[in-house]
C-alpha cells in the first residue's frame, strides 16, 4: 500500500480515500493475505482513519504451547491529529510537560500517512494478550504418570499377592 501525501487527500473526492486491503504487510506474519478497507478522511486539522481488516495467523497456546490458528479481525478507527508547524522549527526550551495531546497520534500536516504502518499497529492491538487453542485447553498432559498413581498400583499389586496367598493358604 502507497503512503498517502495528507495535502492531496483534501483535493479527493469528499476529501476522502478509500484503500482495498489485500495482501500481506512485511511486518506482520500472517497465513492469509490481510483482506479489508481502511479509509482515510482528511477533517482539515485531523484526519478519521477506519479500517475494518481481517486474517489468520498461528499464535502458540499459552497452557499447551501447541500453535493454533486464530482468525485476527480489526474494526478500528482513530483520530490522527495534524501538525501544522513546519518541520523545520525549533522547539523552544521550554519545559517538558506531558498534556492529553501527547498521548494521541499525530502527524505533520504536510507528510504522509502510511496505511502499512497504521494497520499493522491496529492488527497488534487486535492479538489477544491470552492466547488459548480453546477455551477448554488443559494445558500440557503429563507424560509421566503422577507419583501418586504409581503407588496405588505398587500397593494394588501387593493386595492382589496377599489375596491370592490367603485363598492359597485356605483353599488348599
Ligand atoms: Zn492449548
Amino acid at each position: 500500500m502507497k503512503a498517502i501525501h495528507i495535502p492531496q487527500l483534501t483535493q479527493a473526492t469528499e476529501q476522502t480515500e478509500v484503500i482495498e486491503v489485500n495482501e500481506f504487510l512485511p511486518s506482520l506474519e500472517t497465513l492469509t493475505p490481510i483482506q479489508g478497507q481502511i479509509r482515510v478522511n482528511h477533517q482539515g486539522n485531523y484526519l478519521d482513519v477506519s479500517a475494518q481488516a481481517e486474517t489468520i495467523i498461528t499464535l502458540a497456546c499459552d497452557r499447551c504451547l501447541q500453535q493454533y490458528n486464530h482468525r485476527l479481525t480489526t474494526n478500528a478507527s482513530e483520530i490522527i491529529w495534524l501538525d501544522e508547524a513546519p518541520p523545520s522549527t525549533v522547539p523552544e526550551p521550554t519545559e517538558v510537560e506531558l498534556t492529553a495531546e501527547d498521548l494521541v497520534e499525530t502527524l505533520p500536516a504536510r507528510g504522509y500517512f502510511d496505511p502499512n504502518v497504521w494497520l499493522y499497529e491496529q492488527l497488534c492491538l487486535a492479538i489477544p494478550q491470552k492466547q488459548l487453542c480453546e477455551q477448554q485447553c488443559a494445558g500440557i498432559k503429563p507424560v509421566v504418570e503422577p507419583e501418586g498413581a504409581i503407588l496405588d498400583r505398587r500397593w494394588a499389586a501387593l493386595a492382589d499377592l496377599k489375596q491370592n496367598e490367603f485363598q492359597e493358604h485356605n483353599g488348599g
